[in-house]
């Protein structure tokens, strides 16, 4: 081979993109193709010459050496070039087309399937519900569930033991036959090995030459104190078992948190309303309550609380996940007003109500009225 310019035989410009280069060289090498130029020796030259052209410039690497060292990088001294015609296989030539233009070609060669490939399994995921309290306090939780699991018949391999599977003869592994018309290959599933490339002659009794059986399992999650409505827990390898030796696949279990019908939840404080009577709000006082796990909390009302005044007891809320740092839980002061009350303490009602000028007993018992003595 002469020592021609690359860039000269590919008809491009030193500064020709990636994408240029390959243009001209597809070009070429339909002009030069063999099965167009049968029996012609220059044109199988020509088209060896472009193949060893487009091999260097299209790789990156190469062609930045060719760049600064020319022709002489690829070998030492005068023809001993690894890229000289004299090694350039045809065969390879054309298996690199199908890469190169995206058609066909025999790259599946590299694919060849002695057996099965390892898939890893699905990941599995369930929600469980939960309440406020056991989300407060943390708990573990049974998850019982149906996966896939490796078949320990045959340990994964889908194949009875002291057997294997082997490569199909058919396809010589390839899962799919081809052939070549002129210049396009076409391809199809292979029949005997229904594609797969590989035949499992003896299948293994236990899973039907699947790797894998399906049973019911279960684990026991710990689920943390102070978790999330909404959370996923991720729980490694405890979901289906991978095809053929595969890796397992996760399980995430989503938590739920029902509502409560006493407490709610904000951030990682813990709120409850505290129903008073209007004197102990206006008096101010000392009452028990029951806190979402049972024990018990002292809540000192103030004088003169407020209706929806908060009332914090410090650290009794949510535990924050993956800290020591602890909500409040926080008590809002509601006012409790009785349908019902006896005579006396109606008397004392109206009494106090004098006292502080408010007349109930107005004849005409209007809103009206009320008003009127400030309209009118
Ligand atoms: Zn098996
Ligand atoms: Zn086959």
């Amino acid at each position: 081979m002469n020592k021609r310019d690359y860039y000269n035989i590919l008809g491009t410009s030193n500064a020709a993109s990636q994408d240029e280069i390959k243009k001209a060289y597809r070009k070429l090498a339909m002009k030069y193709h063999p099965d167009r130029n049968p029996d012609n020796k220059q044109a199988e030259d020509k088209f060896k010459e472009a193949a060893q052209a487009y091999e260097v410039l299209s790789d990156e690497q190469k062609r930045k050496e060719y760049d600064q060292f020319g022709y002489n990088a690829f070998g030492s001294g005068a023809g001993g070039s690894q890229y000289s015609n004299t090694n350039v296989n045809m065969e390879d030539i054309l298996n690199n087309f199908g890469d190169i233009f995206g058609f066909g070609g025999n790259k599946n060669r590299q694919q060849r399937k002695q057996g099965p490939e390892a898939v890893r399994g699905h990941d599995l995921s369930k929600t469980i519900e939960i309440s406020l309290k056991e989300a407060y306090l943390g708990i573990k939780k049974e998850i019982g569930y149906y996966h896939f699991f490796m078949c320990d018949t045959c340990n994964g391999l889908g194949a009875e033991k002291g057997t294997k599977s082997t490569s199909c003869a058919a396809c010589k592994g390839a899962g799919q036959t081809t052939y070549q018309q002129g210049f396009f290959m076409y391809s199809q599933a292979c029949g005997p090995c229904a594609g797969n490339g590989y035949i499992i002659q003896s299948p293994c009794e236990g899973c039907n030459g699947q790797s894998r059986t399906q049973k019911y399992d279960k684990f026991t999650l710990t689920i943390p104190a102070g978790v999330f409505n909404g959370a996923e827990l991720k729980v490694s390898n405890k979901g289906d078992a991978g095809v053929y030796g595969g890796q397992n696949g996760n399980f995430f279990v989503k938590i739920a948190i029902q509502d409560d019908k006493r407490f709610k939840r904000e951030q990682n404080d813990l709120l409850c309303q505290l129903m008073l009577t209007y004197p102990q709000l206006v008096l101010g006082c000392q009452v028990e309550i029951e806190n979402i796990d049972g024990t018990k909390e002292t809540i000192k009302v103030p004088r003169g609380c407020q209706v929806g005044q908060k009332i914090l007891v410090v650290g009794k809320g949510f535990s924050q996940l993956r800290s020591s740092v602890r909500g409040n839980l926080v008590v809002v002061a509601q006012c409790h007003v009785p349908k019902k009350i006896n005579q006396e303490a109606k008397k004392a009602l109206n009494e106090y109500s004098k006292i502080v000028g408010t007349d109930i007993n107005d004849k005409s018992n209007s809103i009206s009225s009320w008003f009127k003595k400030f309209i009118g």
